[in-house]
């Protein structure tokens, strides 16, 4: 089956084909303009790729309630030129196939669940921490899309009493996302995340931040493997004091053989940085199927 899978970012649009076993057999890139400039370049590249079915992992926040008016659209995002912008008709229209949609970060995640790291897991999350921070979650085997999608990027968070940062969400300040995404961190210190490598004091402060996320998710979710992805997660010694800091924080409150082998629990990608991109392919299967 061939199917194409678009990985529609803030800043790059991810065109692919590939199959329903989540191989890709070609991509490219294409800079996020506005829709009147992008939109065309995407359609010209699947128009002729004889895809059965699209599917789409979105920057939001969109619409993923199938009955309301607005299904399919990219709604309040702060990128202006797409808010209200009905990315999925537009796309159906000029391709004629059944078109597959979700958040990016439950692309990544159904991506890892389907073919990676939480394969097999009917319980699972994906969480970014780059530009913003986002998070998957699967629940009972599917993507939880409740009233709307989770936007567990801006989970509320107490700040360290050492850290005088004010914040940089524009709706909530000390959220997850305005005290530990990359632009929070540069913020804060005065250099960019990578840049940093060698101060022990900015890690140790962002494992907190993220450990409190993470603690919050276990205690609410239950999640049975989480898997930290983005830019930042590229800071190799990060990951062995975010898991000592979330069990420092949970005080033995959950005992489970999962967070006792927290090596395992929590976790990198697995997927060669394709967990998005596949996952759009499996949001193409997935509705090709719904709609057959
Ligand atoms: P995006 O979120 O835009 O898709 P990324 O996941 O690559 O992209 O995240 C970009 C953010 O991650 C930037 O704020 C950048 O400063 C930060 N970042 C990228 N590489 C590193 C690194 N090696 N160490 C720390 N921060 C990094
Ligand atoms: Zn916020």
């Amino acid at each position: 089956m061939r199917l194409g899978a678009l990985e529609a970012g803030g800043t790059k649009m991810v065109c692919a084909i590939g199959n329903e076993n989540g191989e890709i057999i070609e991509r490219v890139s294409i800079p996020t303009e506005t829709p009147d400039i992008t939109m065309p370049k995407l359609i010209e590249y699947f128009k002729d790729k004889k895809i059965e079915a699209l599917g789409i992992g979105c920057f939001g926040p969109i619409d993923l309630n199938r009955s309301s008016e607005t299904y399919g659209y990219i709604t309040t995002t702060p990128k202006l030129a797409w808010a209200n912008y009905n990315i999925v008709g537009v796309l159906k229209a000029a391709l004629k196939v059944p078109v597959g949609f979700d958040t990016d970060v439950n692309g990544s995640a159904l991506g890892e669940a389907t073919w990676g790291i939480t394969k097999g897991l009917e319980n699972s999350m994906y969480i970014t921490i780059g530009t913003g921070v986002g998070a998957g979650i699967i629940t009972n085997g599917i993507l939880l899309h409740g009233m709307l999608h989770p936007e567990g990027g801006h989970l509320l968070l107490s700040k360290h009493p050492d850290d005088d940062y004010e914040g940089k969400c524009p709706y909530h300040k000390t959220c997850l996302e305005g005290l530990a995404a990359g632009p929070a961190i540069e913020a804060r210190w005065g250099k960019k995340g990578a840049e940093l490598a060698d101060r022990k004091e900015v890690w140790e402060l962002e494992a907190y931040y993220i450990a409190q996320a993470l603690v919050d998710y276990i205690m609410i979710l239950s999640p049975q493997r989480i898997i930290l992805g983005g830019g930042v997660m590229h800071q190799e010694h990060m990951m062995p004091l975010v898991r000592e800091e979330v069990k420092r924080q949970l005080a033995g409150y959950i005992k489970t053989k999962e967070l006792e082998d927290i090596e395992h629990y929590i976790v990198l990608p697995s997927l060669d940085d394709n967990q998005g991109i596949m996952g759009a392919l499996k949001l193409a299967v997935d509705e090709y199927q719904l709609e057959k």
